[in-house]
């Protein structure tokens, strides 16, 4: 069985394609620059990546090259497209889709219908839907949200304190994100453990340019960080995650700033970026932190910061915690960051193991539990593809 999965973002689109029969990716790659020129980046385990500058005017061309490359003689992996058995969809938004989901008209009239509370990345997980529907007629797909596994949380956890009709009348609740990730991480810590997910306590730490903490309770998530767009919680790359609501408001009035001028500020100028004024990218903080700079040690010390609140006050959510795991770019790579955030939670029950985090290697799933630390702590690389792939591949067999 091969499954591709499908990751498309307003200029870019990423694809895997799976032997699911041994779990392999056998070709995996990169559309960027789409309707603005055009790269394509191709590779394929054990052999040379293939780079091209191709005009692509839009994600029905960007899908049309990776087909074309996928079954190429040279370059490709399988003879046609008909050896594809099923496409799976990252889609960021699933609003009150609880599962991923099979394709249909219906669906993707849905989908339609809350590009208004998911403008960024709705339109292109469409544009991409839409694309692999032209040129792979017939052929099952799956989408899988980032919301989905957030569904379980109950009102306490989603409703915001504002005026309750809001609610009802705008969809405005905590949805919460990276969902998949999150997913695949508590599947595989349940796995470490030797213990179902069904009777563990667990909290995910998503860390990379976006950032996002999940409490989850019995296989259920409880409560997680990311809000109603995915700028809630942790100051990410660019984004300033919590703020007091007020600053907004006043802001807006102070610099004459229009509601889109507002979210560049909020989404594109702050977090790491807005506090250190050198760059988004962690790897560039930490550095310029390590040279002396200020402000840099400040950004990465507010990350450390708000990490640790959240993991707190989830904690006391679940009443105990049996397991930590970090993940995703900075979560996986960053073993300063890991230490702090868990330094000194020894009240909590949770002793991280310095030497072992220092040692372990990157790419790599490691046991960082100390002795006598009541909760275990992960680090574990998420693979959100993987999942996306297996979703596809057991929805689209029903
Ligand atoms: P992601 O969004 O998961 O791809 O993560 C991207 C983030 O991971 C960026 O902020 C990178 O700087 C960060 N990152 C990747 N490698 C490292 C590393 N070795 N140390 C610190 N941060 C890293």
């Amino acid at each position: 069985m091969k499954i591709l999965v499908v990751n498309a973002g307003s200029s870019s689109l990423k694809y895997q394609l799976f032997d699911m029969d041994d779990n392999r990716v056998i070709a995996k790659g990169n559309c960027e620059k789409i309707g603005i020129g055009g790269l394509i980046t191709h590779k394929r385990p054990g052999k040379e990546d293939y780079k091209a500058e191709v005009e692509l005017k839009d994600h029905d061309d960007a899908i049309a090259l990776v087909l074309k490359l996928l079954t190429d003689a040279e370059l490709g992996v399988i003879a046609s497209i008909d050896e594809i058995d099923a496409i799976g969809h990252r889609v960021a938004h699933g609003g009150k889709l609880k599962e991923s989901t099979l394709v249909s008209d219906e669906t993707l009239n849905y989908l339609y219908s809350i590009v208004g509370i998911n403008p960024l990345h709705g339109p292109p997980a469409i544009k991409g839907i839409e694309a692999c529907r032209k040129s792979c007629p017939g052929k099952p797909m799956v989408c899988v949200f980032d919301t989905a596994f957030h569904s379980t949380m109950e009102p306490v956890s989603y409703i915001y304190p504002l005026p309750y009709e809001y609610y009802e009348k705008f969809q405005l609740r905590r949805y919460g994100f990276h969902g998949t990730s999150h997913r695949y991480v508590a599947g595989r810590v349940s796995e470490m453990c030797g213990k179902p997910l069904s009777e563990m306590k667990v909290i995910t730490c998503h860390l990379g340019n976006g950032s996002s903490i999940t409490a989850i309770k019995n296989g259920k998530v409880v409560d997680t960080s990311m809000g109603f767009t995915p700028n809630e919680g942790l100051p990410m790359g660019t984004r300033c995650g919590n703020i007091d609501p007020t600053i907004v408001p006043y802001l807006m009035k102070e610099l004459n700033l229009t509601p889109a001028e507002m979210d560049n500020v909020l989404n594109k100028k702050s977090g790491l970026l807005g506090v250190s004024g050198v760059s988004s990218d962690c790897r560039e903080v930490n550095a310029a932190a390590d040279a002396g700079n200020e402000r840099a040690k400040l950004a990465i010390d507010l990350l450390i910061h708000e990490a640790k609140k959240i993991i707190g006050s989830y904690v006391a959510e679940m009443n105990g915690v049996d397991a930590i795991v970090f993940t995703a770019g900075i979560g996986e790579n960053d073993r300063g960051l890991r230490e702090a955030i868990c330094a000194d939670m020894d009240a909590l029950g949770i002793v991280m193991d310095n030497k072992v985090n220092a040692e372990c290697p990157r790419g790599e799933a490691c046991d960082l539990t100390a002795e006598g630390s009541r909760a275990r702590v992960f680090v574990i690389p998420t693979d959100e593809e993987y999942m996306i792939a297996l979703d596809t591949l057991k929805i689209s067999a029903q």
